[in-house]
């Protein structure tokens, strides 16, 4: 019997059980570890509640986590609960699935200001995440500047933008949405250091821009390279591309009160302001063949209320795991990090891709693991695991547990929406008895 602890209940973490399940057989025995008593890590907040599709691959874990040989152990923090190192003497391989949950620093001056956030602790305040639920993020001015050019940025802007309609089939928590209706935001700034040729937002993502009932994207018509370079883009740049283009000369929508401004060629220089975020100062920018940005020597200032930094993420490094500090990630080597220590996901190499690109990379590391051949026998597992935890007075929560919450927010939703999300830990644990 092969005992496989997985840290971590997001996608890496379930593709990582699932291929786990795939190569062993029988001869296994999984436990997924979350310091939640909820799973499914950035499907449930990170994902964005109005893209519920993305969210139904919760079902395919779903159907991993019943599997008898797999237990979903929750409430249990690795570090905190129990160390690593301990860990590793009661399974034969521990992965670290724990994805990437730091935010960026931007490390430009009035980054400390209140009203600047990254883009993790914004996403995990609309999406319920118990961390984040108390972020109270100000909406009472018109102007709010979203810094960088990927999907977390557009899905920050999207959410601003839309409507109480727009988001009642959402699973948007109920204190966002709150806040959203009393918004005064008007116009969302989306800055990107570089051009609409380095940007890497995707087709359906910049689209539904477009598509939005009181906002209307506005993009500068100066700000577009000469259509002649777009035939050298790869495919699904193109057509993002061909997007901006078709905004630009569409021009925005007068009747529309909200506008969502590409600001390409917009470097933050420093974040203004005394008591509280009042603007951001940026250094114009001009790119070069090779995309590489150089400042013209120009500068402008939005005024803003927020700033969301939406400039990627981190890893935090676990005592007893080698950290590459300037990646931001475990250092490994294609997943492995020791001998029967592993890593997938965001936490292996880095928070890119979607959430697809976790399958293929759960797959290759458990191949590995197997390529090491049988484990010697006698380590304890679950038994251990579980046995060690009673000792220290932690209660860890199970599947079930979770299922329990899931009834008690179905059940709790607003008409038409998919759930209303439980966002505080201790009401959690109510609910599993923890
Ligand atoms: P991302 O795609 O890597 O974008 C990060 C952006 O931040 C880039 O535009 C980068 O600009 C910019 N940036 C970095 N440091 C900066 C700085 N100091 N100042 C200004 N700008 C800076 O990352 P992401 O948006 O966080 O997304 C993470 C991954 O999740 C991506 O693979 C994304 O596609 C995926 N995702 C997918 C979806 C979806 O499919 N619906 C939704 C959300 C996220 P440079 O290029 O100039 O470095």
């Amino acid at each position: 019997m092969r005992h496989i602890a997985i840290i971590g209940s997001g996608p890496s973490g379930f593709y990582a059980a699932e291929a786990a399940l795939k190569a062993f057989g029988d001869e296994v025995a999984i436990d997924i570890l979350d310091r939640l008593p909820t799973p499914y890590g950035l499907i449930r907040a990170g994902v964005a509640p109005d893209h519920q599709s993305i969210k139904a691959v919760s079902r395919r874990y779903e159907a991993v986590a019943r599997d008898p040989r797999v237990a979903f152990i929750g409430n249990v923090e690795v570090g905190r609960d129990i160390g690593l190192a301990e860990l590793r003497t009661l399974y034969d391989d521990v992965v670290l699935a724990v994805g990437a949950p730091e935010d960026r620093r931007l490390g430009i001056p009035g980054e400390e200001l209140p009203g600047v956030f990254g883009s993790g602790a914004f996403v995990g305040w609309y999406n319920g995440h118990p961390d984040c639920a108390g972020l109270a993020p100000p909406l009472d001015a018109a102007g709010v500047a979203v810094i960088g050019n990927g999907n977390v940025a557009i899905d920050c802007a999207r959410v601003l933008a839309k409507t109480v309609a727009e988001l009642a089939e959402s699973d948007i928590a109920g204190h966002a949405l709150k806040a959203l209706e009393r918004s005064a935001v008007r116009d969302i700034h989306i800055l990107g250091r570089r051009g609409p040729y380095q940007a890497s937002f995707t087709l359906k993502e910049v689209g539904e821009l477009g598509e939005l009932e009181r906002a209307t994207p506005v993009v500068r018509p100066a700000d577009l390279p000469d259509p002649a370079g777009d035939a050298a883009l790869e495919t699904g740049h193109r057509r993002v591309v061909e997007v901006l283009r078709r905004f630009a000369a569409a021009g925005p929508d007068p009747e529309k009160p909200v506008r969502i401004h590409f600001a390409f060629f917009h470097r933050p220089v420093r974040i203004l302001g005394t008591d509280r975020v009042e603007g951001v100062e940026v250094a114009l920018t001009r790119v070069d063949e090779a995309g590489n940005a150089t400042d013209t020597g120009e500068t402008r200032i939005l005024p803003c209320g927020l700033v969301i930094a939406a400039i990627g993420y981190r890893t935090l490094p676990l005592e007893g795991a080698a950290f590459d500090a300037r990646a931001g990630r475990f250092a490994n080597a294609d997943g492995r990090i020791d001998a029967g220590l592993w890593c997938v996901g965001w936490a292996k190499r880095g928070p890119s891709g979607t959430i697809g690109t976790n399958r293929p990379d759960g797959f290759a590391v458990i191949d590995r693991i197997r390529a090491e051949g049988a484990p010697a026998a006698g380590r304890p597992g679950r038994a251990g695991l579980l046995a060690a935890l009673a000792g220290r007075g932690v209660r860890p929560t199970s599947f079930a547990d979770w299922e329990a919450i899931d009834r008690a927010e179905v059940a709790a939703a607003r008409p038409g929406a998919p759930r209303e999300k439980i966002v505080e830990m201790a009401a959690l644990r109510a609910l599993c008895g923890a």
